[in-house]
């Protein structure tokens, strides 16, 4: 093999991504040609097999899907006789990657000649060449800019020769932390590689890809030796997920002190592994997100690989059963899976035409005027069979085909991550587990409140209050969209409808451990149709996760309007059914099916701290929904989870990716802060605790150690001031309680905001400082608070305070102290 064709060869295999997009786009234009050619023939072509898609959104794509070439895979015989010849596909038998194999092709090809200390022009060239290829799999356009980094403004001059030599640059450092993603990447050990001359480069592109979160990111132990000082400001992160969990990580490495407030006991959110069975027969069984759908440039390989953790392979083999459990006929199964492409195929022309759908039209809506107007699958059992690829869209989806948007319900389709999708072995709680190592984070404190403000943030859970510079919310949409977190000040209108608008479904799976593998080891995923179209999400999937969970676990996916009517069926009702459609498919092939071990039915859409299982774009909606949910709010208030990712929604993936991008916006929040203080202060107003303190050297009212004071620009009883109350003294014993916060004895302020009229009742309260107190708590509810967080929620009011007492002093006029209207 000559240098060249070793090269290309190494190429090819590095990037099947380059290589799927050339020829799928030739597919495209073959079909295309072929559709124009033969008219509106709706048969399907001699040579396609039956194809499932599993977790993908339509079978659009599978059509064009051809089995790439993938380092890192080992391969065993195929093992399945059951496929069909006419399939499109390779023959796959069960593989496992081996994330170690990575490091060594790297090594192998790239290490080699990175170590060398003369290079040839040829060399360089090669070398060059292949760092752009690595880039370009990770999503880093060969030989341009991407808009992140052009808003980043990484050069000086856009196109030019600095522009090429960023390029080069930045493709280094990819490749270079590509090739060990275990260790960090320092900028000193690229100065090694680099010249000199391109040192502001060097730092342009380092600092660009390590806030971004494209290099040096995820769970290598050895990263935390470079966790900085915390001295860059500080966040709290609601909700331990994988976008929460990324973000903590992500911004302890950049320097911040970061608390997370996790509602449940437990990180990982809707990623969840559950130990099922006994002792001898345990498997780790993921009752929320399972798949990782597309391993190519997906961060949680990465991940994967930082922890040495095997993938499994999805197999494609999925073969169908009809409601009484015989096989689906093969000829049919294949007509009707063409049928399904041609009905998508259709959408997307309707949609091509003028002004595609309006917003308030149905996907549901529109298959079902596509089915009679073609006057396709008609008899039961092909009725039965279309209602299974439905089924399989609404999981796809977590949600209705009545309810997702006919325009846009597929806006994310462009981005899907390319490549197998695969399980991770032991579940993905591994994953979860090394992610939440280090993050300090407080379990069962469910957030209730988060208050924003131009100097700060206070985040309530339950009677305890943080405070912090930001925070970021990662709660599920469905926790916004039930208002179980109130914002203060409200969110701007346009997240408010976005929250509204966009759709929150529901995927619910009943997970058994048996005593055995009764359904065959060489199967992943096999299928089963309902006699009725109302329930065809139900039990309509079955995956085997005996290849990854250590143990012979099942789980049956119930999806569609059957996963709603699940969460109010008696889960003993729900395991009979379940296990009637097994038995209906096994009994008959002499094979006996045993009760399970252990059954868990899930119940996401019951869950308090979701609300469901995952977004989707519903009718009305549209993909910029997303964006406006990931939008802060006054530079204090960010927002991540798969909901805010317009490009990988519904995914794990889109979360972890989100967090990275929150904490990439944080970072440089921060530095616009810090560049522009002034731009950040309060107008006239100076560090927070002098300003409260000096407001109350002159109280309007003062009650025992209840101060007061108001905004004079206003005397109605509804006008709101400000009170303090001062610990510290051993008289009062409940005060004294209070005052274990303060545990070095020194007088303590606590505040809060209250209204003139409030102050009034209080004044006929009798019974001392402690009966107040507990009336200002108990009885008006108001919350005690430290002189940052007054400042923060309060600012508005403090101003506005200071501004008419200067404008008083000016004026000259009477201080109208102890006056209550
Ligand atoms: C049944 C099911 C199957 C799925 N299958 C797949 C799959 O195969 N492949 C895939 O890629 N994705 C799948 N997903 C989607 C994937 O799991 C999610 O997109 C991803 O885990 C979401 O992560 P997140 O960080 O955005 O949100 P979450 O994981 O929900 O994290 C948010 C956190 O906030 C916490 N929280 C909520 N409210 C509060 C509050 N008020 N105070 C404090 N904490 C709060 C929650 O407890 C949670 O820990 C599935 C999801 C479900 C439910």
């Amino acid at each position: 093999m000559t240098w060249d064709h070793q090269n290309a060869d190494i190429v090819c295999q590095l990037f099947g991504v380059c290589c799927k997009l050339v020829l799928r786009n030739m597919k495209l234009t073959k079909k295309k040609r072929k559709q124009d050619g033969s008219g509106e023939r709706w048969l399907p072509p001699q040579s396609q097999g039956p194809r499932r898609t599993i977790r993908r959104r339509t079978s659009l794509r599978l059509k064009f899907w051809f089995e790439r070439t993938q380092i890192g895979i080992m391969e065993t015989p195929p093992s399945d006789k059951s496929i069909s010849k006419r399939s499109l596909r390779k023959k796959s038998g069960s593989r496992n990657y081996d994330e170690n194999l990575m490091d060594e092709i790297f090594e192998e090809h790239l290490g080699v000649a990175l170590k060398k200390k003369h290079k040839t022009k040829q060399d360089l060239e090669k070398e060059t060449e292949i760092e752009a290829m690595i880039s370009f799999s990770v999503g880093f356009p060969i030989d341009a800019l991407r808009e992140d980094e052009i808003r980043a403004g990484v050069v000086r001059e856009l196109g030019g020769k600095e522009q090429n030599d960023y390029i080069v640059i930045r493709n280094h450092i990819l490749a270079k932390w590509r090739g060990n993603v275990r260790k960090w990447l320092t900028k000193g050990e690229i100065r090694e590689t680099v010249s000199a001359e391109y040192e502001h480069l060097i730092s342009s592109a380092y600092d660009f890809l390590l806030y971004n979160g494209y290099i040096n990111f995820g769970v290598s132990p050895s990263f935390t030796s470079h966790m900085p000082e915390a001295t860059e400001g500080s966040v709290i992160i609601v909700g331990a997920g994988l976008a929460g969990l990324a973000a903590a990580r992500q911004l302890l490495s950049f320097g911040y002190k970061v608390v997370v407030l996790e509602g449940r006991n437990r990180p990982g959110g809707r990623v969840y592994t559950q130990k099922m069975g006994c002792e001898g027969k345990f498997a780790a069984v993921d009752l929320g997100g399972s798949v990782i759908t597309g391993i190519h440039a997906n961060p949680l390989g990465v991940l994967a690989r930082q922890l040495s953790i095997p993938l499994h392979k999805v197999r494609d083999n999925c073969p169908l059963y009809k409601p009484d459990g015989a096989p689906v006929d093969k000829e049919m199964d294949s007509d009707i899976e063409f049928i399904f492409n041609k009905l998508l195929d259709k959408v997307m022309e309707l949609r091509q035409i003028k002004g595609g759908f309006a917003n308030d039209i149905s996907l549901g809506s529109v298959l079902e005027t596509l089915k009679m107007l073609y006057a396709v699958a008609r008899n039961p059992d092909e009725r039965q069979l279309l209602d299974w690829h439905l089924a399989n869209l609404e999981y796809a989806n977590a949600g209705c085909l009545s309810n997702l948007s006919a325009a846009y319900w597929d806006q994310d389709d462009p981005y899907e991550m390319g490549g197998d999708h695969c399980f991770l072995a032991g579940g993905n709680w591994r994953l979860i587990k090394a992610l939440s190592e280090g993050v300090p984070i407080f379990y069962g404190k469910t957030v209730n409140t988060i208050r924003y403000g131009n100097n700060g943030v206070e985040v309530i859970a339950g009677d305890q209050a943080f405070q912090a510079d930001m925070v970021l919310c990662t709660v599920p949409l469905g926790v916004l969209k039930r208002k179980a977190v109130s914002f203060e000040p409200e969110l701007p209108s346009r997240k408010l409808a976005a929250i509204e608008r966009l759709g929150f479904g529901l995927l619910n799976k009943v997970a058994m451990v048996f005593p055995y593998v009764f359904w065959g080891e060489d199967l992943d995923t096999f299928g089963c149709l309902n006699e009725h179209s109302h329930k065809r999400g139900e039990f309509f999937l079955f995956y085997s996760y005996h290849t990854v969970s250590g143990g012979p676990a099942l789980i049956a996916l119930v999806a569609g309007e059957a996963a709603q009517t699940f969460e109010y069926t008696d889960p003993s009702f729900s395991l009979h059914r379940v296990l009637s459609v097994l038995r209906g498919i096994y009994n008959p092939k002499g094979i006996i099916v045993p009760d399970p071990i252990q059954t868990i039915c899930t119940r996401w859409g019951s869950d308090p701290l979701s609300y469901g299982s995952y977004s989707h774009v519903s009718v009305q909606s549209s993909g910029s929904d997303y964006d406006i949910l990931a939008e802060s709010v006054g530079s204090r208030l960010f927002f991540a989870g798969e909901a805010t990712s317009r490009q990988y929604p519904a995914t794990m993936h889109g979360a972890f990716l989100s967090g990275l991008r929150e904490a990439a916006r944080i970072y440089q929040t921060t530095q616009v802060r810090q560049n522009n203080p002034r731009k950040y202060m309060l107008r006239n107003i100076g560090s927070s605790n002098d300003i409260v303190v000096d407001l109350f050297k002159k109280p309007d009212l003062e009650l025992g150690k209840l101060a007061f004071i108001f905004d004079p620009s206003s005397q109605g009883p509804q006008s709101m001031g400000l009170m303090q109350i001062t610990f510290g003294s051993s008289e009062e014993s409940h005060l004294e309680e209070l005052s274990e916060l303060n545990p070095i004895k020194l007088p303590l302020q606590l505040y809060t905001i209250i209204s003139r009229e409030q102050a009034y009742q209080l004044q006929l309260i009798t019974g001392g400082d402690e009966c107040r107190l507990s009336y200002v708590t108990k009885n008006i509810g108001l919350k005690l608070m430290g002189s940052n967080a007054l400042v923060n929620i309060g600012n508005s009011l403090i101003a506005s305070i200071t501004s008419a007492r200067r404008g008083r002093g000016r004026n000259r006029l009477p201080i109208e102290q102890h006056h209550i209207p």
